[in-house]
């Protein structure tokens, strides 16, 4: 190893250091940043009318398919009540010949079929 090569290595070992010296008070100034920032941090309760909107949205969709088909609920009118007719362009599966459609539905009270 030559004497420049030396002297290279002893530089970058001493901006190393004081890299490191500086890496370690900076994290002083980087945690006050998040106290910074977490000022607006009570507008993070914002967040729950986000979660509202989530739960209404979870409602929402529970209302598209609800788990028991009794009911069901027309999206148009509101009505519970409905003729169910297969959708024959619509095979869900086949099997052994038997073909099972998928189903539709008639609100009996304005006619709307989804
Ligand atoms: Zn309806």
């Amino acid at each position: 190893m030559s004497e420049f090569e030396q002297k290279v290595l002893k530089l970058l070992e001493e901006i190393n250091n004081k890299l490191d010296k500086v890496l370690k008070a900076e994290p002083i100034s980087v945690s006050s940043a998040p106290v910074a920032s977490a000022a607006p941090s009570p507008a993070a309760s914002t967040v729950k009318p986000s979660a509202i909107v989530d739960k209404q949205e979870e409602e929402a969709r529970m209302e598209e398919k609800p788990p028991v088909e009794g009911r069901r609920v027309c999206p148009e009118c509101g009505g519970t009540a409905f003729a169910t007719h297969e959708d024959k362009g619509q095979v869900l599966h086949q099997m052994g010949g038997v073909k099972i459609y998928a189903k539709k539905y008639v609100c009996k009270q304005c006619g709307y079929t989804f």
